[in-house]
């Protein structure tokens, strides 16, 4: 096992990875799992757990420190709001830096070396044989084989090389900012800086409709902070839909945030932000989108967006290793995830749509597996439809059934394979829906929990299920009404498919 871990006489490992997220992460130990050498990079601050961070573990961990903490109670009992938020980020720290103890150990186990650097590629060698990565830590000490000091002097910068002769690149995205919006850290921020948020607010304003801002009007409303969603379109369906969450779904997220206390502004944008003198509140100009005309002010202690990402490939030195991007920045990549350079592979955010978690991973086991010509790593793993089929993000966006989806929302939602519009418009005739509502079932009723759902997407004539959605709290009771519910979808739309 030790063995495959180290580099050849050459110093060149049989695969580098930079970036240590959920994608990085699966190639590294799936490589090395299938006896590979392999080392990984992340640049992963000093002071933080390594792979601790993927980008959207904060606001998982967030999430679930919000469930346990009831702010409204603590205040009851004379807690001040700085002990309580401490309490919260102390907690949310601990179950980040739970998560990356866990994968520090998997990586450890798997006896492969990990660096904590920021990558930057070089071209590949004379011989074209390896892609060389050049890792650069302000603080590290690596010993060898180079050490150069700063500029001034002052900062110890190791920089040191390794060799690949094949390289995953797995760096995620960042937040897209919007050009008119005065970022600060302090009071306005985007998804990411959110998690320095040094205290708990009172009123937060969040612009999008996509999961991330969805997620966080949830979590932040859990923490007793009144939550504005400022949403540019007319529902949640557009940006939702577009990575393939069911309709339904979609307004169920929609209801049950209203529910929570949730104000959600629809056709509206943020058109201009005033920090106040005090430094601690703002003052924002809400417009109509479709008129551009002011429909609102609001008077609020923190603004953030959550406006789409962008791709993590500025400074990596693709332009000079010739690696090829769309004009967004994305990699562009084959079916087996390669780029125009050979040996060089990418995988999860960098490469684009639909930037989640699963879909990464989906693409660097998948890239891993075919770089290597290792059959049927992949296929143990992931309920698949083709084995072959190509994992490029165009590629992904029009195969539902390749992977499946999971989202952690409150409530979570799942989902796996077609909508009944996107059969639809893949060509089938008729299709047919079976729904299991939460709120039908008697647990539900007592309960008076209304935002379960299950719905399978079926073709007619035969029944053939096309589509699974769920969200999390239908899952427990659902078996009762959905036998009956989808015999009846099924049985009778069926007939009336094949008139
Ligand atoms: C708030 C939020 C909520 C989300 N919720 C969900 C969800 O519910 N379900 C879901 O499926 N997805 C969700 N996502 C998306 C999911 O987090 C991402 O799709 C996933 O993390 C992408 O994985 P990745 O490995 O491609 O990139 P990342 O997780 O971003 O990891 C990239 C890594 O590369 C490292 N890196 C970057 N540049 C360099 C460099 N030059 N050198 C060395 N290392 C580098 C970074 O340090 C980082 O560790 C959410 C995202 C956010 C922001």
């Amino acid at each position: 096992m030790a063995r495959n871990q180290q580099p050849d006489d050459r110093g060149i490992y049989d695969l580098v990875v930079v970036g240590g997220g959920p994608a990085g992460l699966t190639a590294a130990l799936t490589a090395a799992g299938a006896g590979r050498s392999v080392c990984i990079v992340d640049k992963t601050p000093r002071g933080q757990v390594m792979f601790s961070g993927p980008t959207g573990l904060f606001s998982k961990a967030l999430r679930d420190a919000a469930k346990k903490v009831r702010v409204r109670t603590l205040r009851d009992m004379g807690l001040r709001d700085t002990s309580i938020w401490k309490q919260v980020q102390d907690m949310t720290v601990d179950i980040m830096n739970d998560s990356g103890h866990k994968n520090v150990l998997a990586v450890e186990a798997s006896r492969l070396p990990y660096y904590r650097g920021r990558a930057t590629l070089l071209p590949s060698d004379a011989s074209g044989q390896s892609t060389l990565v050049v890792v650069e830590d302000p603080h590290g000490d690596h010993g060898d084989p180079e050490i150069a000091g700063s500029a001034q002097g002052a900062r110890r910068m190791s920089v040191f090389k390794v060799k690949g002769r094949k390289l995953v690149i797995a760096t995620g995205s960042r937040p897209y900012k919007l050009p008119h919006v005065p970022y600060n850290g302090k009071t306005i921020h985007d998804s990411d800086s959110i998690r320095n948020l040094g205290f708990l607010p009172r009123d937060m304003v969040i612009v999008g409709s996509g999961i991330i801002a969805i997620e966080f009007a949830k979590i932040f409303c859990m923490l007793e902070c009144h939550v504005t969603l400022v949403v540019r379109s007319a529902s949640f369906v557009g940006a939702l839909g577009r990575i393939g969450v069911d309709k339904a779904i979609a307004f169920a997220l929609q209801r049950d945030l209203m529910k929570s206390g949730v104000k959600i502004l629809f056709d509206a944008e943020v058109d201009e932000v005033q920090e106040q003198d005090d430094n601690s509140s703002l003052h924002l100009k809400i417009k109509r989108s479709s008129n551009k005309k002011l429909l609102c002010t609001i008077d609020t202690n923190i603004l953030m967006t959550a406006t789409g990402r962008e791709p993590n490939s500025k400074n990596l030195g693709l332009e000079t290793a010739k690696v090829r991007m769309d004009k967004n920045g994305c990699i562009l990549v084959s079916g087996d995830l390669e780029t125009n350079v050979q040996g060089v592979y990418a995988a999860g955010d960098v490469v684009g749509l639909p930037s989640l978690a699963s879909t990464g991973i989906e693409q660097a086991q998948t890239a891993v597996q075919r770089m290597f010509k290792l059959d049927d790593v992949a296929e143990r793993t992931w309920m698949r439809a083709e084995p072959r089929a190509p994992k490029d993000p165009a590629s992904l966006m029009r195969s539902p059934l390749e992977y499946p989806i999971g989202i952690w929302t409150l409530p979570e939602i799942g989902y796996i394979g077609r909508t009944k519009e996107r059969a639809l418009a893949d060509g089938w005739s008729s299709v047919g829906e079976a729904v299991a509502r939460y709120d039908q079932t008697i647990r539900g009723r007592v309960q008076g929990l209304d935002t379960g759902l299950l719905k399978l997407v079926f073709s007619k004539p035969d029944g053939v299920i096309l589509g699974v959605s769920a969200t999390k709290s239908c899952l427990a009771s659902s078996r009762e009404t959905l036998g009956r519910q989808t015999l009846r979808g099924s049985g009778r739309e069926g007939r009336e498919g094949e008139r």
